[in-house]
């Protein structure tokens, strides 16, 4: 059978990504792919599983999950793994974490993909291993059937082995081959049979990865000369949950990480305006302070992080030091922890209403000072709201803050806003929304509803796909 690289020109290859891609890409196509490989990583860093067999059937299910389709492609593979190259350049932690994931992928790669295309990896890469002659084979071959491979029993069960599925390695290149007693060793060599040359391929990519670490973190430190805006996402891509609501899990906690997947869906634009105002001056006056931090205490969000977010911002504008002085104390304050320590009570939307901000600051209802243009671009550009596809979101929300009684009905307008985030459902058609947090836990529940209904769906799509496709795919030649 030809290997699947020339039937496809588009399919992924062995490759150890060593030239960098020049496409042009948009804002929003750098961030997908950026994006969909940090998800991928963590598919596959969070099933804990070491077995190839079960990993390599991982990878089918996920060749299926239209999540992952952008970078399942021989260019999409590339540039997506170069911008999160990148964006895991920022610290030995996320680089550390990123090797490791790449090695995985290229081993889980590897043993999927065909002879052919592991004999053309190695050729292009320098990697040469020698292959047996007829006469060296037949003076093994004794030997050699004792040596099982992947998924192939154990060694009481004598194989059939071909000659040119065994190579010649010098032992040193595989130590845990030997002491695992998987291979051949014969006169200082070891011969390995293709399947277990993953072994050594593995370790030369991780180690062919950190030496292009140096160059990714030059690139990383110059990007902000050339694009600032590619900042902010790259800190985002290993920064936030890798998790999306679009993706298969609702994340249920607030957390550091959850935020920025939460807050866009599920916060309501007040808490909307404090968060946005936060991730873009790194600063909040006082009261946005107490507002948001009572918020996010009543989202269950816990004091270890809260302190985390607000640190991860703040240390941005005033530095670690002065943070450390200066504002963890109110944290601690508001979740009862210093002073009077009482258990603060989060602001329900009448005293936050009824509190208006005055100069820089940012806390209060959105409906109730913002003009109709700063209310609409606030709409557009920091709620995402559109008018595509006809929808009149926008008018609705707008109508009930700038009617003909020249009255803001501030509680309308949030339940516009809840429906046209959410489906058009409306929790507060009847009794009118009390308070941010009531806003946030209709929203998770709604949020989770939802991605249940669209998981048990993906779920008997895949299944049929995947029951579809069983007899046309190449199926994995190993195993554990
Ligand atoms: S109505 Fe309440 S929840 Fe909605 S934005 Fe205003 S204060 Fe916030």
């Amino acid at each position: 059978m030809k290997p699947r690289s020339r039937l496809n020109p588009n399919a992924i290859t062995l490759t150890k990504y060593d030239s960098i891609p020049t496409d042009i890409l948009g804002l929003n196509s750098f961030y997908e792919l950026g994006y969909a490989r940090s998800l991928l990583h963590r598919r596959l860093s969070e099933e804990k599983i070491t077995n190839p067999n079960e990993l390599v059937d991982l990878y089918n299910r996920l060749l299926l999950d239209r999540e992952f389709q952008a970078i399942f492609t021989k260019q999409g593979d590339i540039n997506s793994h170069w911008i999160l190259r990148l964006a895991s350049a920022q610290s030995p932690e996320t680089e550390n974490a990123f090797i490791q994931n790449e090695t995985k992928l290229f081993q889980i790669r590897y043993l999927r993909t065909t002879k052919e295309d592991r004999d053309n990896y190695m050729k292009d890469n320098g990697i040469e291993f020698e292959q047996l002659s007829e006469e060296h084979f037949r003076q093994l071959i004794g030997f050699l059937q004792f040596y099982p491979v992947y998924g192939q029993g154990n060694a009481k069960i004598p194989l059939q082995p071909h000659r040119e599925d065994y190579y010649k390695v010098p032992w040193e290149q595989c130590p845990h081959l030997i002491e695992a007693r998987k291979v051949l060793l014969f006169k200082g060599d070891a011969y390995v049979h293709t399947d277990y040359l993953v072994t050594p391929l593995a370790h030369d990519f991780e180690v062919g990865m950190r030496e292009l670490s140096k160059r990714a973190l030059n690139i990383y430190e110059r990007i902000p000369l050339y694009d600032a805006r590619l900042i902010d996402p790259l800190r985002a891509m290993v920064r936030r949950p890798q998790t999306a609501l679009a993706g298969s899990d609702v994340p249920r906690m607030l957390t550091n990480e959850t935020i920025e997947v939460l807050a866009p869906n599920s916060f309501p634009p007040c808490m909307l305006n404090l968060y946005l105002a936060m991730r873009t001056k790194h600063h909040l006056k006082y009261t946005g302070r107490v507002h948001f931090q009572l918020f996010l205490k009543g989202c269950q969000m816990n004091l270890e992080e809260c302190l985390a977010f607000f640190r991860s911002e703040f240390s941005q504008s005033v530095g670690d030091n002065k943070f450390d002085r200066e504002y963890a104390y109110g944290i601690r304050y508001n979740y009862g922890l210093e002073g009077k320590r009482q258990n603060w009570q989060p602001k329900n939307c009448n005293a936050i209403i009824r509190s208006l901000p005055g100069g820089d600051e940012t806390h209060g209802c959105p409906f109730t000072f913002m003009d109709k243009k700063t209310l609409d671009g606030f709409l557009r550009e920091g709620c995402c709201l559109t008018e595509k596809d006809g929808s009149n979101d926008i008018e609705d929300i707008m109508g009930h803050v700038f009617n003909d009684d020249n009255r803001r009905d501030c509680h309308l307008a949030c339940s516009a806003y809840f429906r046209a985030k959410h489906d058009n459902t409306d929790p507060f058609a009847i009794t009118p929304i009390e308070s941010p947090n009531q806003y946030y836990s209709e929203s998770l529940k709604y949020n989770i509803r939802k991605q249940k209904k669209k998981d048990e769906e993906e779920k008997a799509k895949n299944e049929k796909e995947a029951a579809e496709k069983t007899s046309g795919e190449i199926k994995p030649t190993v195993g554990v």
